[in-house]
């Protein structure tokens, strides 16, 4: 049973973390489907103030999603970038026009970016230098495929992908941990492992940019997240929010999610 402090939500303690919760629709819907999503997800999300939201649906639904959401708090975002701005790069895309197409937001370093197209540490610092340049927010993702092999991966990962960045850089950087053996088999990492994991990539960040910039830093849980087990990871202090796969396609389960507060969390908004 975990003590009064360890259960007590960190954003009383820093209210710069504001809650984020991201869906990654990975290679899934069509326009029409994307827009009867937000159809039934956007009365279900209208009062949502205590978090950000932000959806990543693939390339081809960005213009919809963004037709849908226009005056509403929910940012879209892309799933992937390339580090070049523009050239003979066929079928890659850029930040410049991922932000110019109307985003806020690209996922890095998706696992399984790495493992299906050879993704690299070093190839996900420069897309999110790429995304930074292009004034768009990357949730860089790291995350282990064997939970006995966390740490060392964790490091790595954070040393070859995000330790190069700058101080100011660093600051506008989300991070997703995702372990990847956890994802989309319906097995989700308990809320202490998942916690401990967070901790392990904030002691890489408190070393590498300072206590300060650690301790502002959003690191996001993903890994088979769904309503009925988002409760107990919300209320560890060391996560600040999801980044969802197949929980974030039903606009009826992500909007559980979104809407999901801890006790203390509607105590504050009250
Ligand atoms: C993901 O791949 O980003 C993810 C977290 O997927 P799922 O929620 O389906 O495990």
């Amino acid at each position: 049973m975990p003590s009064p402090e360890a259960r007590r939500p960190r954003r009383l303690k820093n209210p710069m973390r504001i809650p984020l919760i991201a869906a990654n629709w990975k290679m899934h819907k069509n326009p029409a489907g994307t827009t009867s999503f937000f159809q039934s997800f956007l009365p279900l999300v209208e009062t949502t103030v205590h978090c950000d939201i932000v959806i990543c649906p693939s390339f081809l639904d960005i213009e919809n999603a963004l037709a849908a959401t226009r005056g509403t708090r929910i940012r879209i975002g892309a799933q992937n970038l390339y580090w070049e701005t523009e050239g003979a790069f066929t079928g890659e895309i850029s930040g410049p026009m991922i932000k110019a197409a109307g985003c806020s937001y690209v996922i890095v370093g998706h696992s399984e970016r790495r493992r299906y197209f050879g993704e690299t540490d070093a190839g996900v610092l420069k897309k999110t230098v790429a995304a930074l340049h292009a004034g768009l927010t990357p949730i860089v993702c790291v995350g282990e495929r064997q939970e006995k092999n966390a740490p060392a991966t964790l490091a790595a990962q954070f040393q070859g992908g995000v330790a190069g960045l700058s101080n100011e850089q660093f600051a506008e950087i989300v991070i997703g941990y995702e372990p990847v053996w956890a994802i989309g088999d319906g097995e989700t990492a308990t809320p202490e492992v998942a916690a401990g994991a967070h901790e392990c990539i904030r002691a890489q960040a408190k070393a590498r940019f300072g206590a300060a910039a650690a301790h502002q830093l959003r690191i996001l849980y993903g890994g088979s997240v769904k309503p009925d087990n988002a409760g107990k990871l919300l209320a560890q202090p060391e996560i600040d929010g999801f980044l969802v796969g197949g929980a974030s396609l039903d606009p009826v389960s992500f909007a559980e999610l979104v809407n999901f507060e801890t006790p203390a969390q509607a105590g504050r908004a009250s």
